[in-house]
């Protein structure tokens, strides 16, 4: 078994500077051959390192889409992937390859840590032991592992900004694969969208705007799917409905989802189309949004992704 390291930085290869932690260039690999020779690791493996590595804070769709090529290039000549990444994207990033490849026939397995390799007491260690675990065991698919628990790529949400256990996942049943006779990623390209929260007392000009200039929105909800009817929020979403702009509605709430046209106070929502997201988390459902944006420029074609369960990403 021969397993292909995709380190992109993040905390865990991160030293202590001046200006706060920030990635150098062999913290995680020094300590893979570590882990190798004293027998933690117990596969072979070759990194490809990002460069520059990053702070996942700084992020783009182009990260997801390197991480992507990475993994289409050296899909047949290793046994799976462990995909070392900073935690607060990391769920964008898991959602955003568990859309983006189809027909894997590895596992793709993300971690990263709370505490960098380089200080006492780091989660890294750990994590990389269980990440290269779980490639050894898991189905194909895409899965975060982190503080002893594997979830799934498209459910997964950071939960904790302090905690060693930061990740949470929704159970499910369905796998985080999408199933295809062969390997290939739908690259995110240019696309952008923007993620709006309603709000007691809003201003809904922003969302006004972000129908005349984004590709895409994201409305997070009130618990089962409301929002403020008074606000000027219905000529937004009529805006974005003339426009063409898909609005993917999530609920503001971590658990339960929404479930349009439960309330009266949420069927604005349904009267200009917006998209039910269910119980997806927000990662996942901009993750998704920039998918259908990629994949295609018909309207209906990108309602039709955005309506469809594509890798277990709802519940039900
Ligand atoms: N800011 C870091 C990052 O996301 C946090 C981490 O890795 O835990 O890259």
């Amino acid at each position: 078994m021969v397993i292909c390291v995709i380190h992109t930085g993040g905390t865990i290869g991160m030293i202590a500077t001046e200006s706060g932690y920030a990635p150098q260039n062999g913290v995680v690999e020094t300590e893979l051959k570590r882990m190798r020779a004293s027998g933690d690791i117990r596969t072979d493996f070759w990194v490809v390192t990002a460069a520059p590595l990053i702070d996942s804070a700084n992020a783009t769709p182009a990260d997801w889409d390197w991480i992507m090529s990475q993994i289409v290039a050296h899909h047949d000549v290793c046994d799976g992937f462990v995909v070392t990444h900073g935690t607060d994207t990391l769920a964008f990033t898991a959602a955003a390859l568990s859309f983006g490849l189809q027909g894997l026939s590895k596992p793709v397995v993300l971690t990263g840590a709370m505490l960098a390799l380089t200080e006492d007491g780091s989660d890294g260690c750990r994590n990389l032991k269980d990440a290269f675990a779980a490639v050894e065991t898991a189905p194909p698919g895409v899965f975060v592992q982190f503080a002893g628990g594997l979830l799934h790529g498209a459910r997964v949400r950071k939960s904790h900004s302090t905690d060693f256990d930061a990740f949470k996942a929704s159970p499910t049943d369905r796998p985080p694969h999408r199933q295809s006779p062969r390997l290939s990623a739908q690259y995110y390209g240019e696309v952008s969208a923007i993620i709006a929260a309603v709000a007691p007392g809003m201003n809904a000009d922003l969302v006004s705007l972000a129908a005349e200039r984004a590709q895409g929105i994201v409305l997070r909800c009130y618990g089962s799917g409301t929002v403020p009817e008074g606000l000027g929020l219905r000529s937004a979403m009529q805006r974005a409905q003339a426009q063409g702009v898909p609005v993917l509605a999530v609920s503001q709430c971590a658990e339960g989802g929404i479930s349009l046209g439960t309330y009266a106070a949420g069927s604005m929502l349904e009267d200009t189309g917006a998209i039910d997201g269910r119980d997806m988390t927000v990662e996942a459902a901009y993750a998704k949004l920039l998918h259908a944006l990629a994949v295609t420029d018909d309207p209906q074609a990108r309602r039709a992704i955005l309506q469809e369960n594509l890798c277990g990403e709802w519940a039900t």
